[in-house]
C-alpha cells in the first residue's frame, strides 16, 4: 500500500476515500506511476480548510547498526536518501529531493520496486512475493538486470527507496514540514523514526500552511496537465 499512499502524498493529496476490493493494493508496474496517472486524470479539488503540517522542531535520529533515519528542522519538505548495496548494478546511490508534486511525478513516481533473484527464492518458499515478475519489479541477478527494457532512470533504485519513504512518512497522518535523512534505510527504520517523532511533543508542532515561512503552498508546482480546481464557496 505504500505505493498508493506515496502517490497521494507525492501529488499533494491529503484527503481521499479509497475502496479496496482485494486483500492488498495491486502492484501494477511496481511503481507509483499508474496511481499518479489516475490522479492526473481525476484532477484535484482544493478544499476550504487550510492544509495542516507536522513541523519538525528538533532532530529525531534512529539507528540500526550502520543504517540510520532522521527527521530534522528544515524550511521546506526535503528528503535526502542514500543506499549502498553490495551489487555492481546498484552500489552507492544518493538522492536529495526538494519536494513538489511536479518533481515527484517526473523524478520519483516511475521508479519501480526491485529485488534479487537469491531473495525471491527464499520469499516464495515463505509464501511472499508470489506475484513478482519482470513486469512489476526490477530483477537483479548477480551483476545483471534481467528486465529486457533495462532501467527507467539510471539510479532507479534510490528513487524507488525515496518513493517508499514518502509513502511510509505519510502514515504519520499529516505532511511533514522538515528534512528526512536516511542511510541504508527501509520500511522498519522509517516507522521507527515516526515513533521517535511522536515520543515527545517537543519534537514537533502542528501548524497550518499560513504559519509556515513564505506561506508554503503545496500546489505551487504541479505537473503540466494536472487540473487543480479552486474551492468555490456556494452562494445562496
Ligand atoms: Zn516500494
Amino acid at each position: 500500500m505504500e505505493h498508493v499512499i506515496s502517490a497521494l502524498s507525492g501529488m499533494g493529496v491529503d484527503n481521499a476515500l479509497i475502496t479496496l476490493t482485494g486483500a492488498e493494493c495491486p502492484i501494477l508496474d511496481g511503481s507509483a506511476s499508474p496511481y499518479v496517472q489516475g490522479i492526473m486524470e481525476a484532477g484535484l479539488d482544493v478544499q476550504p480548510a487550510p492544509r495542516r503540517y507536522i513541523k519538525i522542531m528538533r532532530q529525531v535520529l534512529v539507528r540500526n547498526n550502520e543504517a540510520s533515519a532522521a527527521l530534522e528542522p528544515y524550511n521546506g519538505r526535503m528528503l535526502d536518501l542514500e543506499i549502498d548495496f553490495d551489487s555492481r548494478v546498484i552500489g552507492r546511490q544518493r538522492m536529495i529531493f526538494d519536494w513538489t508534486p511536479r518533481k515527484y511525478c517526473e523524478d520519483v513516481s516511475r521508479a519501480r520496486t526491485f529485488g534479487f533473484v537469491r531473495d525471491a527464492k527464499i520469499l516464495r518458499q515463505a509464501g511472499y512475493a508470489l506475484g513478482s515478475s519482470l513486469d512489476n519489479s526490477i530483477t537483479v541477478h548477480e551483476d545483471r538486470i534481467l528486465n529486457p527494457g533495462g532501467l527507467r532512470y539510471e539510479d532507479e533504485f534510490v528513487r524507488h527507496k525515496l518513493l517508499d519513504a514518502i509513502g511510509d512518512l505519510a502514515l504519520c497522518g499529516l505532511p511533514i514540514y522538515g528534512r528526512f535523512r536516511s542511510y541504508k534505510g527501509g520500511h522498519a527504520l522509517n516507522a521507527l523514526v515516526l515513533h521517535g517523532l511522536f515520543a515527545s511533543e517537543a519534537n514537533y508542532e502542528i501548524v497550518t500552511a499560513e504559519e509556515l515561512p513564505l506561506a508554503f503552498d503545496a500546489l505551487d508546482d504541479v505537473p503540466e496537465g494536472l487540473e487543480v480546481r479552486p474551492y468555490l464557496r456556494s452562494v445562496g
